[in-house]
């Protein structure tokens, strides 16, 4: 494959040479062209190379086909043949419900392949395709698969491509993910290109006696395999080398981030006696658990190591995370800084506020909270002191953070939510010449594993109790019959002195959507519903003041029902609500609806768990099923993980890493280990990546994260 041509106005100049050449445009590649190159560009990928990465999301084993005549009740079958008839039927009856029938046939006979309400199918066959459809075979009125894999090898009147069966038939096929007007068969013949021209240029970034220690394939020959494998077991040690890769460029990440923390120094020690760790607890209303204490062990720990703290707080919502960071921040403020907590939310940076006020009534100990929606005047006066040290404990919601605060000598920075944010804080800080201890609150637990994937630069503490005196929460799924005996449950936790939160719908496309719908529930809920309670509402788009006024309405018991959108989702804490009530609890994902049922059974009073749901798809179905069966977040994250797939769950935005090209890296514990072992060995061994043999691996890194992690290019 030649560079671009002369006359193509992306060919770089001639002169000055570049030190690393441009890869050419994936467009240059034989048969790819203008049209395909912005597809595969949709996709992400710009360079042969890229595309080389763009790994097959499964394979079929296309070697043989079976013959119709051959096919098993029971079985899956790869068959091919022409499509002989296509049938659309409208089945009568509730909802639109259509079917879409093709029959398949070979030499030896003719079997159906039919798919339910995808009328679209209807237009992507014609009659006389040459077609391939695998899947499970079935028995209903003769053989038949549903909603087969399918892919047309060759239509009829239209030009025969130059080379069928080279790459869709005949061996192992990877399919790939595709973006809309691509195909498969294209994508494969790019990649047959690339790896054709391209693949002699990859540099192994592993060191080679990593890979043969670790028993690894190398790069090329991996490449080569995870698009088109001679057979399994080729794919099998293909897939494993690239799933290596990914974990181990992580670790290295991670290992880099932690070497650079550990080489920072705090620049001065906090005094720690027994008497400021006993003037601190007199500041809460309850003995702490002992899980909190192990945690403020380890707190105490980082405060008195040289360098600064970098710990993520694990805890199943409602565990107490809140005491442990107010213990922190106080641990500073004693010892004369400044401390912060940054909350994701501006209602929850207002109860945190209030509860610290609670908490330090008397106490010479200046808070301040610095929200969105204040006035001009109040919030100048709340920077300027913050920046003269003249507020000690400030709570500012993550926005602010990024803004205009300073700091006259920050001491601990507590992020609430960490899932939310992802863990660059210390980078935001660092801009700001900020070099605070800094904890992390998360209530998504995830397995230790997963944990150091995703935290490995951080220290880990795990708050694995609640605090006693909580009555498990009943969890009650509720369909259309069971409507009104859940009013009637409500309405009694009412008369009882208790409220309730109603969870409203969630519609992803289009928050205005999200707003009318909550506004409509919390009239039919006010008018026709509850006519005899007060019930207010909640949402992200009131004013700032409404919002508190709404808040402070529940908090203090003037509204008994409080309507919103899911912005209660996050930490907030009204121990006298006692139910919960989700509607459409279908739509929601199962860690969200662990963390919304986490909002009550906070107090003394036993709570109740309404999900309103159809009985929807099976993958509802199953969440739903999971919140009935445990209330315990750790099983809770594992179902979750292993309902929605790693990819799904690590979000790229929870997890602030690259797109993973191999999510389900994430799950091959013992690769896992060996990758961080070899990742933190390798930079304890040579910390700049500067060796000539660990070069091609610092340069994979630089491409993969760019300046996030501490590495600057040569
Ligand atoms: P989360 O971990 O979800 O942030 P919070 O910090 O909001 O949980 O705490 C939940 C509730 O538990 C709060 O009302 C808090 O006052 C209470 N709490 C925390 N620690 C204890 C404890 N040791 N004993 C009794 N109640 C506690
Ligand atoms: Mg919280």
């Amino acid at each position: 494959m030649p560079f671009p041509p002369p006359d193509s106005p992306r060919a770089p100049p001639p002169v000055p040479p570049r030190p690393r050449e441009d890869p050419p445009p994936v467009q240059f590649l034989k048969g790819v062209g203008p049209a395909r190159g912005r597809l595969l560009g949709a996709l992400g990928i710009r360079t042969p190379v890229q595309l080389l990465h763009h790994y097959p999301r499964t394979h079929e084993d296309r070697r043989r086909a079976t013959e119709i005549a051959d096919l098993k009740e029971g079985g899956t079958a790869v068959v091919r043949g022409k499509v002989a008839r296509i049938v659309f039927q409208r089945i009568p009856g509730r909802g639109p419900r259509s079917l879409v029938r093709v029959v398949v046939a070979d030499d030896t006979g003719s079997f159906e392949a039919e798919w339910w309400n995808q009328p679209y199918r209807r237009d992507q066959f014609h009659e006389g395709d040459e077609v391939v459809m695998s899947g499970k075979v079935v028995r209903r009125r003769g053989l038949r698969m549903t909603s087969p894999e399918t892919e047309i090898l060759e239509r009829e009147g239209e030009a025969r491509e130059a080379d069928d069966g080279g790459e869709s038939w005949g061996r192992i096929v990877p399919i790939y993910p595709l973006t809309k007007g691509l195909r498969q068969r294209e994508v494969r013949r790019a990649v047959l290109e690339a790896l054709s021209g391209h693949l002699a240029g990859v540099k192994d970034p592993l060191p080679p006696g990593l890979l043969a220690g670790a028993d690894l394939a190398p790069l090329p020959e991996s490449l080569a395999a995870i698009h088109f494998p001679g057979d399994f077991e080729a794919l099998e040690r293909a897939r494993r080398r690239l799933k290596f890769d990914e974990l181990f460029f992580l670790q290295a990440a991670m290992a880099i981030r932690r070497r650079d923390l550990v080489r920072e120094e705090r620049g001065f020690a906090y005094r720690l006696t027994p008497e400021l760790d006993r003037r601190i607890r007199r500041r809460f209303p309850f003995a702490f658990t002992a899980a909190q204490d192990r945690v403020v062990k380890d707190l105490l720990a980082d405060f008195a190591a040289p360098h600064p703290m970098n710990r993520l707080l694990q805890g199943d919502v409602g565990s107490g995370k809140t005491a442990v960071a107010l213990y922190a921040m106080l641990v500073a403020v004693a010892n004369r800084r400044q401390a912060a907590l940054l909350a994701p939310t501006e209602i929850l940076a207002e109860q945190h506020f209030e509860g610290f006020r609670r908490a330090l009534s008397g106490s010479r100990v200046r808070i301040g909270l610095l929200g969105g929606g204040m006035p001009r005047r109040e919030r100048r006066a709340l920077l300027a002191a913050s920046r003269k040290g003249e507020v000690d404990l400030l709570v500012a919601t993550h926005a602010v953070l990024e803004g205009d605060v300073a700091f006259a000598d920050l001491g601990v920075a507590v992020v609430d939510e960490q899932q939310r944010f992802g863990v660059n804080q210390r980078r935001v800080f660092r801009e700001k010449g900020l070099r605070p201890d800094l904890l992390y609150l998360t209530a998504t637990p995830i397995p230790r594993t997963l944990a150091l994937t995703l935290h490995g630069d951080l220290d880990a503490s795990v708050l694995d109790e609640r605090p006693p005196g909580r009555r498990p929460v009943r969890t009650v799924a509720v369909d259309r019959k069971g409507e009104a005996g859940a009013y009637e449950i409500v309405r009694r936790e009412c008369a009882g002195g208790r409220q309730a939160f109603f969870v409203c719908p969630l519609v992803e496309e289009s928050e205005d959507l999200d707003l009318r719908a909550a506004e409509e529930e919390s009239r039919r809920l006010a008018e026709r519903v509850f006519p005899d309670l007060r019930v207010g509402l909640l949402h992200g788009r009131m004013k700032s003041a409404a919002k508190r006024k709404a808040m402070a309405d529940f908090r203090a018991g003037r509204t008994h029902i409080l309507v919103s959108t899911v912005v209660v989702e996050v930490g907030v804490d009204v121990p006298n609500a006692s139910v919960l009530a989700v509607l459409h609890a279908e739509r929601y994902g199962l860690s969200q609806l662990h963390q919304l049922r986490g909002r009550i059974g906070r107090g003394p009073h036993p709570s109740t768990c309404l999900l309103f749901a159809a009985p929807g798809s099976g993958e509802a179905r199953r969440r739903i099923d999971a919140l009935l069966e445990t209330d315990d977040g750790f099983e809770i994250a594992r179902r979750d993980l292993e309902i929605r797939g790693p990819g799904e769950f690590f979000g790229t935005r929870q997890s602030g890493l690259p797109d993973l090209r191999m999510p389900e890296a994430l799950l091959d514990a013992p690769l896992l280990d060996r990758a961080r072992r070899e990742a933190f060995a390798l930079v304890e061994r040579d910390p700049d990546l500067s060796s000539p043999e660990d070069r091609p691996l610092r340069e994979a890194l630089l491409e993969r994260f760019g300046d996030r992690i501490g590495l600057t290019r040569v």
